[in-house]
Parts: C-alpha cells; sequence; structure tokens
C-alpha cells in the first residue's frame, strides 16, 4: 500500500503496521531507498539518502507518520547516497553507524568539503555529461545522462545550504533496536557491496532492510565490492527463514529477486570470463547481459562498464 505522503524523490510504502520503505523514484534526487519503522515509542530511521533535499522530505514523512521527531538514524554503509540527507535532521536525531563505517564516512566528508571549496569536478562532469548527450545515440545511455546531469546540478544548488553529519555514536554487530513495539537488529557483514556495510532485520515482522547488499531490477554497483561476500551473503538470505526483501536501490521483493540478483554476478561473470579468453580486455568491455537482465540496462550503462571494469581486474587477479 502507498500512502499520502507525497515527495518528488520517493514513494511511501506501508510494508507493516508502523513499518514503511521510502522507494527513491528515477525522477528525484534520493536515488537509494531508505525505511521509517515505528518501534515502538521512538521512530528509527535508515539511511537518509542522497541529497538535502530528500533527507529532509525523508524527516517529514517519519514525523508526520508518527508525530514525533526521529530519535535515531542509522547508515548502512558509506556510500553517499545512504548518508547525504543526515544533514536534514536536527540533533535531538542520534545518527549511528558501525565502527567503520563512521572511519570510511570521514574520508567521504573530506571529499565532499573539497568539492565545496572547487567544484570544478562538478563542472566537468557536468560539461562531459552535455557533450555526450548531443552525439549519443543509444536511449540507454541517454536515461542515465540525463539522469546524472540532474543529480550533480541538484548537488551544485545544495552546495550553500549543505550540512555535513557525521555519526554521533558507533553500535556493534548484532546491536538491537528495541522498543515497546518491535525489535530491529543490525547485521554487520563488513566488507561486501561497499567497504563496509551492515543491515536491519525485523524478526517479528519477517522483514529485511538489506541496503545496498539489495539491487533488484537494476544492476548492482560493484566498484567497492568483494563479490565473493556478496554470493555468501545473497546465498545465506536465500537459505534463510525471511521472504521479504527490502534493496537499497529497487522495489521490494523476494527471493526470487535475491535469486536474480546471484544470477546477473554470476551470468556477467561468466560472460566476461568468456569475452576475455576470445577477444581480450577490448572485448570484455563491450559485453552486455542477456535475459532477463538485458531489460535492466535503461539508465545504467555506466554502471554495466563499472561492473565489466570490476570482473577484468577480478578475473585478471587484479
Ligand atoms: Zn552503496
Amino acid at each position: 500500500m502507498t500512502t499520502r505522503f507525497d515527495s518528488p524523490h520517493f514513494t511511501l510504502q506501508e510494508l507493516a503496521d508502523g513499518v514503511y520503505v521510502a522507494i527513491a523514484k528515477p525522477e528525484g534526487v534520493a536515488f537509494a531507498n531508505a525505511a521509517i519503522i515505528d518501534l515502538g515509542g521512538e521512530t528509527l530511521v535508515l539511511d537518509s539518502m542522497n541529497a538535502q533535499a530528500a533527507g529532509a522530505d525523508l524527516r517529514r514523512a517519519a514525523e508526520s507518520l508518527f508525530g514525533r521527531p526521529v530519535s535515531q538514524l542509522l547508515v548502512s554503509h558509506p556510500h553517499g547516497d545512504h548518508w547525504k540527507g543526515n544533514g536534514a535532521f536536527d540533533f535531538d536525531t542520534r545518527i549511528l553507524a558501525t565502527k567503520p563505517t563512521r572511519e570510511l564516512l570521514k574520508d567521504e566528508a573530506t571529499r565532499e568539503r573539497a568539492l565545496w571549496e572547487d567544484p570544478s569536478p562538478y563542472h566537468q562532469a557536468l560539461a562531459g555529461y552535455r557533450e555526450r548527450l548531443e552525439s549519443e545515440p543509444d536511449s540507454r545511455w541517454r536515461t542515465g545522462l540525463e539522469r546524472s546531469i540532474k543529480r550533480v546540478e541538484h548537488a551544485l544548488a545544495e552546495i550553500p545550504d549543505f550540512v555535513i553529519r557525521m555519526p554521533d555514536a558507533t553500535i556493534k554487530n548484532k546491536h538491537t533496536f528495541k522498543g515497546s513495539r518491535r525489535r530491529a537488529h543490525v547485521q554487520h557483514v563488513g566488507a561486501v557491496h561497499s567497504k563496509d556495510d551492515s543491515y536491519l532485520v525485523l524478526p517479528d515482522d519477517g522483514l529485511v532492510f538489506m541496503a545496498d547488499l539489495g539491487f533488484f531490477g537494476e544492476l548492482p554497483v560493484m566498484m567497492h565490492c568483494d563479490v565473493d561476500a556478496w554470493h555468501r551473503q545473497l546465498d545465506s538470505l536465500q537459505a534463510g527463514e525471511y521472504e521479504t526483501f527490502v534493496p537499497g536501490h529497487g522495489p521490494v521483493g523476494g527471493k526470487a529477486q535475491l535469486a536474480e540478483q546471484r544470477g546477473y554476478l554470476d551470468h556477467l561473470e561468466d560472460k566476461v570470463r568468456q569475452a576475455l579468453a576470445q577477444g581480450g580486455e577490448v572485448a570484455a568491455r563491450k559485453v552486455e547481459p542477456g535475459a532477463p537482465y538485458a531489460s535492466w540496462l535503461d539508465g545504467q550503462m555506466a554502471r554495466l562498464e563499472g561492473d565489466i571494469d570490476y570482473f577484468i581486474k577480478y578475473l585478471q587477479g587484479n
């Protein structure tokens, strides 16, 4: 069920009484999904999206749903599309992350601050996207370029108001958020999709908020991943007791979507391996996934390049 809260950045979907996911809209600047959870007496938010504007809408949604400030915000991993909205939450919201994620966020924050002082990398990226858009005939690339332009333009526009908020405290693996209504278990799995990932299990509701261990109906971002660890995590969730999975990117799914994502990792690895054997790196960089993954490529061609690049290095032992 979707609720009436309206944001250009996400659609709010109720998964259980008091449990909501904010699914990023492709045309907005949220970029990643987030969750709003009524623990009973207090509100927990998982991740804060890619921009202050999206984070502000997420905060408003949480406040209007439960009529109180958000008490805790957990950052699942250090990628910007999961924490850049932190600054939209005020200081009565405690921001939490694992210790390694907090350390990695310090580097991310340094990079962000450098971009405020000298935003020329943003301008160069924009110029590159616009130039390519003028001559690019492939509509799958064009969709991605248009989205990238919008995202970078928004990042530039937000610089004057942007606030970086780092985690106020760290949590350990198996940390449990507990309210009068439900529990939420943190599973800290270390380097899987990023350099440090955590996800959240709501055992009383049978829900798993996978953060970026999950990319449903779209290509996973692999540039910082450990694909062997990712296989293990997906296999363990597949064998586990839960049936409903909320990915960091894409719609809510079940074990079929987990299997499909696992299938993509194997499929692309096989294709890149074959292409490397037959035509070397040049051939490998031209690989495209077949069905059902070919339908995921609209707007995702840059991600495909990154995934192929990952597998070339992986298969060459680099
Ligand atoms: Zn990520």
